[in-house]
């Protein structure tokens, strides 16, 4: 029988790069699924109902709640954000590695709930750098870079609590900082199925076959 799945959870400062790294991995490895989240916001142009969102009203969203239906939820933006169990529940058992891109307060809670889980902090590699992306937009205040790097401080101090952290390089001091990205998270995926968890059941039957 099939091992049964692994659950990464994968976050970061906004600005970081975390869903462009998600995106390279999925691209290069499709045999790692993405959690599709349920959120109460407006679709985005383009945005697909049931591929990058289950969108859903704020009456459907609280209903969820009290069935207890979400693995983890949280409040980001005036907005609410939840991972289905089912989802969860089904791709485990299906055998897939799932990751959800979610919320800090999100993995958090997956992690604190489960000690099965790996969480994937991803971060910038400098203050500079983050600052760089911020003005580079070119509609942000000074007031709200100021903010936003607050944000980023409170998020990056809850990195200890993950188990991997990335540096997701500027890509104007290392060209494939991206490739790079998703190859490390890659990696942490690579090494959760090799673990002896994985492997005892074909060392149990390699074992009986050497001794028949
Ligand atoms: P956006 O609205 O830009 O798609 O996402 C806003 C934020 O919500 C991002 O940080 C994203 O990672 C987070 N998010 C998306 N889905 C979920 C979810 O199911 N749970 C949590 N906790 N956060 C989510």
């Amino acid at each position: 029988m099939a091992n049964r799945g692994k659950l990464f959870v994968i976050s970061g400062p906004a600005g970081a790069g975390k869903t462009e790294i998600v995106k390279k991995l999925l691209e290069k490895h499709p045999d790692v699924r993405l959690s599709v989240s349920c959120t109460t916001r407006a679709p985005r142009p383009g945005e697909v109902d049931g591929v990058n969102y289950h969108f859903v009203s704020e009456e459907r969203f609280r209903a969820l709640i009290e069935e207890g239906a979400f693995y983890e939820w949280a409040h980001v933006h005036q907005n609410h954000y939840g991972t289905l169990k089912s989802t969860v529940q089904r791709e485990l058992d299906e055998g897939h590695d799932l990751i959800l891109e979610i919320d800090v307060q999100g993995c958090l809670q997956a992690m604190a709930q489960d000690d099965t889980v790996t969480g994937i902090f991803v971060c910038p590699p400098s203050r500079e750098n983050l600052e760089r992306r911020l003005r580079g937009r070119g509609t942000e205040t000074e007031e709200s870079i100021r903010v936003r790097l607050n944000n980023v401080a409170s998020e990056v101090a809850t990195a200890y609590k993950y188990h991997y952290v990335i540096i997701h390089q500027d890509w104007s001091d290392v060209p494939n900082a991206l490739e790079i990205a998703a190859d490390e998270v890659y990696a942490v995926i690579a090494a959760k199925r090799l673990e002896i968890e994985n492997r005892r059941a074909f060392l149990d039957a390699l074992s009986a076959s050497l001794k028949a």
